[in-house]
């Protein structure tokens, strides 16, 4: 790491001064347009002296809107005079993807979450993810990063934290998930970790809770309410702010195996068997893929690996061989 060189993020905020600042983290990027423009990435810092610092990100996919919400929102809302510590808060993290709408950034089609430890010499969204791992994330004690669907996923409304070698820290996390209240709370095992945000936060130790809220590139007034509750609640279970956790009922999932995922194999007209939240038996029909191209060709079925309850599906009407088509998770007590 020291072989690097320093990030070429310039923060106009002060990160050990008392107060709220808004300000941003500015990236200079030349361009036809700006020859010594910049991406101006919004930051908002809340200190209220020495205590626990919490990191708070929306927008890691531009085309993700709860986070972003109840992030923009908390910022202009949360008075200094609440928190004891530190709330670093970036409401849009991939903010050139976030401006354009869409899940990955379209200066250099970056996803932020496979783009660490991220790079200070690489591309726009190498250097953002470079910036977040060397001058955030130690600042931080836990962090939060919000994430829904998408433009083509739609998940039902859950809290999340990885299972963790470490269990004492996978304990925290789970706390941490717990306090969120979300109507489901989902302990995930990620099957292709290598890039994300969350493994970097893990691996220097970090309580790291994410979200999956919602999805289809917009936001209900229901995913935004529990995406605004929950924050303010793991701030206040974290101590960082005053108050007591508004806790509610939640349905704790587990997504045990690769099992869990539907992977069309077609392209198609996508025909969903099975609505969110419903329960799946094993071998149940969770979709039909209709060829489009001619008629008289019978639908493919994709069909559930497990038994449980549908977490998560492709949401576009149209779908394409390879898209994940579903995901089934598993009630726990
Ligand atoms: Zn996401």
């Amino acid at each position: 790491m020291s072989s690097l060189r320093p990030s070429p993020v310039a923060p106009t905020v002060d990160f050990d001064r008392d107060g709220v600042q808004h300000g941003f983290l500015r990236l200079p990027y030349s361009r036809d347009d700006s020859a010594w423009g910049s991406v101006m990435i919004p930051i908002c810092v809340i200190r209220n002296g020495t205590g626990p610092a919490a990191l708070l990100t929306g927008g890691n996919h531009g085309d993700e809107y709860e986070g972003p919400l109840a992030l923009y929102e908390l910022a202009r809302t949360l008075d200094p005079s609440q928190v004891s510590g530190t709330v670093i808060i970036v409401p849009a993290m991939n903010y050139p993807a976030f401006r354009a709408g869409t899940r990955t950034s379209p200066i250099d089609k970056g996803n932020m979450n496979r783009s660490f430890p991220g790079l200070p010499d690489g591309t726009v969204t190498q250097k953002i993810a470079d910036y977040f791992q060397r001058e955030l994330l130690p600042r931080a004690d836990i962090v939060f990063d919000f994430h829904s669907g998408g433009r083509t996923l739609d998940f039902v409304p859950f809290c999340a934290a990885h299972t963790l070698l470490d269990k004492a820290l996978e304990q925290k996390a789970f706390d941490a998930v717990a306090a969120f209240s979300a109507p489901f709370s989902m302990r995930m095992i990620e099957i292709d970790s290598v890039g994300m945000y969350d493994t970097a936060a893990e691996e220097m130790g970090k309580v790291f809770v994410s979200t999956e809220l919602g999805g289809g590139g917009t936001s209900r007034a229901q995913t935004v309410r529990i995406a605004r509750r929950g924050i303010l609640n793991v701030l206040r279970h974290a101590g960082i702010v005053d108050g007591a956790v508004e806790t509610g009922r939640t349905q704790w999932l587990d997504m045990p195996s690769g099992d869990c995922f539907s992977f069309a194999e077609d392209d198609g007209m996508i025909e969903t068997m099975v609505d969110l939240g419903e329960p799946v038996e094993e071998g149940a029909v969770l979709a039909r893929i209709h060829s489009t191209g001619r008629t008289g060709v019978a639908p493919r079925e994709i069909r559930a690996k497990m038994s449980g309850m549908l977490a998560a599906r492709h949401f576009p009407g149209l779908v394409k061989a390879g898209d994940c088509a579903a995901v089934v998770a598993v009630k726990v007590d």
